[in-house]
């Protein structure tokens, strides 16, 4: 990948530069070179993009096609990415620099999100009540309209396939934002989109910065949903924008996960998944366990393993297939995340292994951190890094009471091998998915969103029918 890329806009099935030919510099995190450039999206981009899917929508084929059709047809997208999944893998990992093992399992996932629903769609079946005064209601599930889409750069394409395909499969056209640091994969999407048959605008792919190319497309009145993943403070803008006409929004934002380990715990599980929780893709991750509560009767054991694992994860080169972990994915972000760990001594916190690298590279070690007050900002807020907060406790009371004392709520994990204890805290816990001795595991039928400031809304299965269609109930005297 020597020569330097260029990924634009695709409108219309066809890959364009921006009207005024501006673009931007595309960086890999890892080499800390600018590998490719994108197109800038400005407002009259965002126009362009938008008039097309509406048009598609309005007047094309893709709204009318026979849900085993539009199957079909997004099948056919998901055998093109399956057959080029090495080249997409490889885009996401130059992007932002995650290890090549888990872009393929990135890919992996993603092609799977546009299969279930292609076939979520085909099969659904919609509600009929006979009713007592002798009418007969059911419900109808027709397509919404326009989708604006909008996501972020820590899991470039699955984040954006993610909503794409519900938006799709459900009859709707859509044009996608990805984030501006890592435009690649899900421009390569648009180009398969085209080579898989799609009709011209029912998936556009639209690049550029939130602001003016994001902003456009939320406060544009053709867009008939807005649906966003990205953080709380830009959440609220997008919310703000889309009720300039009323386009309802789903928001998948921010978190601040919360990690209990009851003294109950099968420790090789809890400390496998402990790791995994934080150290993934660097700690980027909105469902991150990035606070940790161990029960105080097996503190100093677990610790003792947690750090011994946080330390063997081998750090390298993202495409060496020995490495578990690597850099940031830009030095912005780095910036931030360094911030937090060099604030953690002057807030009476203490770094047990990790911090920030000192070789130049955009690089924070996985840091574990004992000690903090609960008030610290390194506690309180999302690092969005591999930076984990730990404190001990003495009772289930006590602890619940500690996880649920954040503005989040996205998720929470506990580890606890007593089944009653699992029932009861999980239905105590405010967040919107709890995963019980593992993590990150999803079956796309169920809800998945975020409570308070990690989101609106849930996706996923007939939450995702609900959002990207117009239910309609139709009454009729028989
Ligand atoms: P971000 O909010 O900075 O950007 C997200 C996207 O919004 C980007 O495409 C950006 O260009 C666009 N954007 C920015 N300003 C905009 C505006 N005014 N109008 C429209 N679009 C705008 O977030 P990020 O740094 O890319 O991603 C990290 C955040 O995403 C973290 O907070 C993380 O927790 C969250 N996230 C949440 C989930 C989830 O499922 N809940 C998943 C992944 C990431």
């Amino acid at each position: 990948m020597s020569e330097r890329q260029f990924f634009g806009h695709v409108i219309d099935g066809k890959e364009v530069p921006s009207a005024d030919g501006t673009t931007f510099e595309v960086w890999n995190p890892w080499t800390q070179e600018v590998w490719a450039d994108a197109a800038e999206g400005a407002a009259e981009d965002a126009d362009r993009a938008v008039a097309s899917s509406r048009r598609a929508f309005d007047e094309g084929d893709w709204p009318r096609l026979g849900r085993a059709e539009r199957a079909v047809a997004i099948h056919k997208l998901a055998d093109l990415m399956e057959e080029r999944s090495d080249e997409l893998a490889t885009l996401d990992t130059t992007n932002m620099g995650k290890p090549f093992a888990q872009s393929k399992h990135d890919v992996g996932r993603s092609v799977w999100n546009f299969r279930f629903f292609a076939d979520h769609q085909r099969d659904h079946c919609g509600e009929v009540y006979p009713m007592d005064s002798g009418h007969h209601s059911y419900s109808e599930y027709g397509p919404a309209g326009v989708v604006a889409a909008i996501s972020p750069w820590n899991f470039p394409l699955m984040m954006a396939s993610w909503k794409i395909a519900p938006a799709l499969a459900w009859g709707n056209t859509c044009i996608i934002k990805p984030s501006e640091d890592t435009p690649a994969s899900v421009t390569m999407l648009g180009r398969l989109a085209t080579e898989a048959g799609f009709p011209p605008g029912v998936l556009n792919v639209l690049n550029g910065h939130g602001r003016p190319a994001g902003s456009s497309l939320t406060a544009d009145d053709r867009v008939d949903r807005v649906t966003f993943t990205g953080s709380s403070t830009t959440g609220k803008h997008v919310m703000a924008s889309a009720a300039g006409h009323l386009a309802p929004v789903s928001l998948e934002l921010g978190g601040k996960g919360a990690n209990i380990i009851f003294e109950d715990a099968d420790l090789d599980n809890a400390v496998h998944w402990a790791v995994e929780a934080i150290f993934r893709n660097s700690g980027q991750i909105c469902l991150a366990g990035s606070r940790l509560y161990v029960a105080a009767a097996i503190y100093e054991e677990f610790m003792a393993r947690f750090v011994a694992a946080a330390e063997a994860l081998v750090i390298g080169d993202p495409f060496d297939p020995a490495t578990k972990f690597s850099s940031l994915a830009s030095r912005k972000h780095f910036e931030k995340v360094s911030s937090y760990v060099e604030g953690v001594g002057a807030d009476g916190g203490k770094v047990l292994t990790g911090g920030v690298d000192e070789d130049g590279r955009w690089l924070v070690r996985p840091t574990i951190v004992a000690d903090l007050p609960l008030t610290a900002p390194a506690y309180c807020d999302e690092i969005f890094g591999p930076v984990c907060v730990v404190n001990r406790f003495e009772s289930e009371d006590e602890v619940v009471g500690l996880a649920n004392d954040t503005r989040y709520g996205l998720n929470a994990m506990l580890f606890t091998e007593n089944l009653s204890r699992a029932h009861r805290v999980a239905s105590r816990l405010r967040a919107g998915t709890v995963w019980v001795n593992c993590f990150f595991i999803r079956d796309l039928r169920t809800p998945f969103g975020g409570v308070g400031d990690s989101g609106v809304g849930r996706e996923g299965g007939n939450f995702s029918r609900e959002f990207f269609t117009e239910p309609k109930a139709v009454v009729m005297q028989i």
